[in-house]
């Protein structure tokens, strides 16, 4: 698309995106959190806003959030401070949020997003630290009620500049910063339980030299295709407007995601609505050079640096490497199976593949699943020194996910060693053609592709134990000695 929604108009997205932040505790206090917990069960003075109380900083937020910052490249304030923003809603106990405004700990940077057309650096203007509200809870037509516990939660906003054109970009960004999140143990990153919700701003311009049309900011939007859905129903609506000859109106609209359109919910609020001033209660956050540089370190290689050493490297195949780095706990097993000296192309296959195979099977987490990375290393190692064919091996893993077995003890105790005996095959390979001889007839007529057919046939017959390369040329040559005579 290009960026170009038809001929003439061009669309211009900015993602404003709530990250929240994976700490044992609320940002302002001591209270649990926990989103399983009964409604109103985690809540002190403090979270409800009640007078007299003072907010306390919990300083993981701020470690948490300055690891996002550091890995998109952010430059981080040495000094950044809080604000009260402040308006009136039954979610809201104090009257005002605690957000960072003027001062945010951090601006600039990027996100790096993998797109069809290679990997693009999305600019983003700032970082900042804010607590959540509580959540409403609407039931059926009875009263809304409000749960507290969420009240104080720690987030921090990720505000992208507007520097998408399609929904597809706009999806794309989205799954790299929840990847990123995720691996970087910031968030869950969790979309439908609201660990991450996405506001979009969207204005449509007639062509890409103009300056793009008033904005118009949605909200509502709790998934990545909820996201990319809104976005082409708001792209379109805002064009037609402008091809009528209209203006689109700054107002904020709301996605409802049954009916797939957008709908008004209120004129934008101007900064100046919100009466912003200084927290009084929390003193400035200061960082050391020295704490930002003990972050730092602690940072792993990102998603995409890895994903570009796994195929440059190691010769690992660009989707099987995509595969890898969805999810730090894989990417980690995985080169702790290479670590063990098995061949990288061969482990990631078989990790890619079998593994995530058998752990969607089981259910679970990667740092759960049963088979260690040396003991399935043992396994590839076999099929490296072609002592099993991969048919076996893959039944031993099954196995090995059952029990605490070494690979080689299961291959002897299950009768899979690698049948190698040329007699043995030659036998297995008479027998499935002289079987077969109708089949046979009509490979020699023509039909070749029925050698297939016969060699999964032998493999069969040996209970998987044979390599089917082997097989596939000794029935070859069979059929083609038969043909001569
Ligand atoms: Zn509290």
């Amino acid at each position: 698309m290009n960026g170009r929604v038809d001929d003439s108009f061009t669309a211009v997205i900015g993602l404003e995106v709530h990250v929240q932040l994976q700490t044992r505790s609320k940002i302002f206090c001591a209270c649990e959190l926990d989103p399983h917990a009964a409604p109103n069960t985690r809540v002190c003075p403090v979270c409800l806003g009640q007078p007299g109380t003072l907010p306390v900083l919990n300083r993981q937020a701020v470690r948490l959030a300055l690891r996002l910052a550091l890995a998109c490249g952010c430059e981080i304030a040495p000094l950044s401070s809080f604000a009260r923003k402040n308006y009136f809603y039954p979610d809201l106990p104090k009257g005002y949020q605690i957000t960072q405004y003027a001062f945010p700990l951090a601006r600039g940077g990027a996100l790096e997003v993998d797109t069809p057309g290679g990997t693009r650096r999305f600019p983003l203007e700032r970082m900042h630290l804010e607590e959540d509200a509580a959540r409403l809870v609407h039931e059926g037509k009875g009263p809304v009620r409000i749960d507290f516990n969420r009240c104080g939660t720690p987030l921090v906003e990720v505000v992208g500049a507007p520097a998408l054109h399609t929904p597809e970009e706009a999806a794309a960004y989205l799954r790299a910063l929840r990847r990123l999140v995720r691996w970087l143990g910031v968030s869950d990153g969790n979309m439908e339980e609201g660990s991450l919700r996405c506001d979009a701003n969207v204005s449509v311009a007639p062509t890409l030299a103009d300056r793009p049309g008033r904005r118009v900011e949605l909200k509502n939007l709790n998934s990545i295709s909820g996201v990319r859905a809104a976005l082409h129903h708001e792209i379109a609506r805002q064009t037609e407007v402008l091809r009528r000859g209209g203006r689109v109106e700054f107002e904020t609209r709301s996605f409802d995601a049954a009916a797939g359109v957008t709908r008004p919910m209120r004129s934008k609020e101007e900064a100046s609505d919100y009466r912003y001033f200084p927290e009084p209660d929390l003193p400035v956050v200061e960082l050391s050079p020295s704490e930002l540089e003990d972050i730092g370190a602690l940072l792993p290689e990102l998603p995409l640096d890895l994903h570009r050493r796994l195929v440059r490297q190691w010769g690992i195949s660009a989707e099987e490497a995509e595969v890898l780095v969805e999810e730090r706990a894989l990417a980690e097993y995985f080169q702790a199976v290479v670590a063990e000296g098995i061949d990288p192309p061969l482990a990631a296959h078989w990790v890619v593949g079998e593994v995530l195979h058998l752990r969607k099977e089981r259910g679970g987490s990667m740092e759960s699943f049963p088979v260690e990375p040396r003991r399935i290393a043992g396994l590839l190692r076999m099929l490296e020194r072609r002592e099993i064919s991969t048919a076996a091996a893959k039944k031993v893993l099954v196995h090995m996910a059952a029990t605490a077995d070494e690979a080689s003890s299961l291959v002897r105790r299950m009768g899979l060693q690698l049948l190698d005996d040329e007699g043995e095959l030659e036998h297995l390979v008479d027998a499935v053609l002289l079987e077969n001889e109708g089949l046979v007839e009509k490979y020699r007529k023509g039909k070749g592709g029925l050698a297939g057919y016969f060699v999964g046939q032998v493999m069969q017959a040996s209970g998987g134990r044979a390599d089917p390369q082997r097989v596939e040329a000794m029935v070859r040559r069979r059929l083609d000695e038969g043909g001569r005579q």
